[in-house]
């Protein structure tokens, strides 16, 4: 298949989320699996400015925004060990700024503009590029204009005759909504400005726009598809994701296995691998227990926390968790994140009253998530919502129980410690099923105890666990299913609508 990737994001050219882990891994690894990927980004000043830099791509662009022509052009890069041609749309008025989307806590004002250019762009791109594309896999908001594009404006065009187009949902949260007059930025005819199309509460709403022009969706993981088709996690757009439910699915992101690999970690004191993790694992833990200034004791229950300090990620069930624990337990913590500045002050005000049970750092700092993940013994994930999530998938691989709220790709990844799942063999972590500090605390009790009491279990979870495989191949070898399923969809959608 001829595959093009459009995205906002990929490492190592531009990252604020895990939207780039995707996207810079996926390519290569349907690449790999012998289809042509071509990827399209903007040219951020960030993208630009890696070495080696960009090179011209040969192609200049004359894109409508509104009344207006706005010229651009091509940039030519590769993605890291693959031979994934990346093409950067380049317009240094949008997108040579010090961030991606905004500044100061606030957008930029023009975003709109800013992403209808680039979904525009790549359409002329590959118009001008002449060959054929058989799959456009858009990612977010900011490419949902694309699926709109190919269907209203390019599909004549014959390198987008049998074009289909895959949306990836990879947070809700985030949807692209401008007010109604920038419409008229899009080239779109006002006719599509309607609560069945482009239109939301009076809004242009781009994700609803992909949500209704793409031949199939998906999200990152099977739970959060199903359960983005009810409120709240729907965000508003529950309705017409459940009207679209025939076609969307979930595949759960891998996870980089070079660079999270416990036999392999240049950042570890002690590599392990599922043989010798009882002994490499206690290594590991001691180094943390010494560089965090908790006492070295190999059975004192050490518990990891890694995270953006964003509501989504729990942290208000957390804190009256840690509160109450250091109080009224003997564990270890070793929290590790940075973000919102009243939960920042917190756990710095409990670390500073039980330095010697708790050890905050708040920074984004690669290689302690590395120690942490090796070193603690159980691993609390208890995001409201989770889309996918990567720290659980890296806590498997690193032998450290995860301890997970009971939702989305959390669902998906981790199976609870039950007496079924334990004689089955698949049991990888434990589960808690209510959003509140009790049950989370109730997950953990279950946790301490079989870590405790029942070591043969404890063992065979931890095995079980990092057996299993998330790398990015599995889940490559997934999406060139789904996108077989979206050309036939997209088949059997001009068969059954011919395009007027
Ligand atoms: P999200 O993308 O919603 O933030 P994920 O669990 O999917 O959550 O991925 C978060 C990624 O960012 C993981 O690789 C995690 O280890 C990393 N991460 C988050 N905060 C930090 C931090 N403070 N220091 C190092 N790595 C972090």
């Amino acid at each position: 298949m001829n595959i093009v990737f459009a995205a906002s994001e990929a490492v190592p050219f531009a990252k604020t989320g895990g939207l780039a882990d995707v996207v810079g891994a996926l390519p290569r690894e349907i690449e790999r699996l012998g289809h042509r990927v071509r990827l399209f980004l903007p040219a951020y000043r960030q993208a630009c400015s890696r070495t080696p830099p960009p090179r011209p791509g040969g192609i200049e662009l004359e894109i409508p925004i509104a009344s207006k022509i706005v010229p651009g052009r091509l940039l030519q890069s590769r993605l890291p060990h693959s031979r994934v041609d990346v093409w950067l749309v380049d317009q240094p008025e949008y997108y040579d700024r010090p961030q991606l989307y905004g500044e100061h806590g606030k957008d930029y004002q023009d975003n709109c503009e800013r992403f209808v250019f680039f979904c525009r762009a790549v359409m002329e791109s590959l118009a001008a590029m002449g060959e054929p594309v058989d799959l456009l896999h858009c990612h977010d908001w900011q490419t949902g204009l694309i699926p709109a594009y190919r269907e209203i404006l390019y599909g004549h065009h014959p390198v987008f005759a049998e074009t289909a187009t895959l949306l990836t949902l990879h947070n809700m949260a985030y949807q692209g909504r401008f007010w109604h007059w920038d419409m008229l930025l899009t080239g779109i005819d006002w006719k599509y400005f309607n609560w069945r199309q482009m239109e939301f509460h009076g809004d242009l709403n781009l994700l609803k726009t992909g949500i209704i022009f793409a031949d199939r969706l998906n999200t990152v993981s099977p739970s959060y598809a199903e359960e983005i088709q009810r409120e709240p996690l729907g965000c508003g757009l529950a309705d017409v994701l459940h009207y679209r439910a025939d076609v969307l699915t979930g595949i759960v992101n891998g996870i980089d296995v070079r660079q999270w690999d416990p036999a392999h970690d240049p950042h570890l004191p002690q590599a392990y691998n599922v043989e010798s993790w009882q002994v490499g694992k206690a290594a590991c833990k001691a180094a943390l227990q010494q560089a965090s200034g908790l006492a070295v004791e190999p059975r004192r229950p050490l518990i990891g926390l890694i995270g953006r300090l964003a509501s989504q990620k729990g942290w208000e069930i957390v804190l009256p968790l840690l509160e109450a624990q250091l109080e009224n337990s003997d564990y270890q913590w070793v929290v590790l994140g940075s973000g919102d500045p009243a939960i920042e002050t917190r756990l710095r005000e409990l670390a500073r009253t039980h330095p010697d049970r708790l050890h905050v750092t708040i920074a984004f700092d690669e290689p302690l998530a590395h120690q942490i993940e090796a070193g603690a013994d159980m691993f609390i994930m208890a995001s409201r919502y989770e889309p996918c999530g990567l720290n659980q998938l890296y806590s498997l691989r690193y032998g450290t129980v995860p301890i997970v709220h009971h939702t989305g790709g959390l669902i998906d990844t981790i199976v609870d410690v039950t007496d079924e799942t334990l004689a089955a063999r698949t049991a990888t972590g434990f589960h808690f099923h209510h959003y509140t500090t009790d049950s989370l605390a109730e997950a953990l009790a279950r946790a301490v105890e079989c870590y405790r009491h029942h070591g043969s279990t404890w063992s065979q979870v931890v095995e079980t666990g990092m057996s299993q495989d998330w790398s990015w191949h599995r889940s490559a070898r997934q999406y060139v299913e789904l996108y077989e399923q979206t050309r036939e969809e997209h088949r059997r959608r001009l068969t059954a609508e011919p395009s007027s």
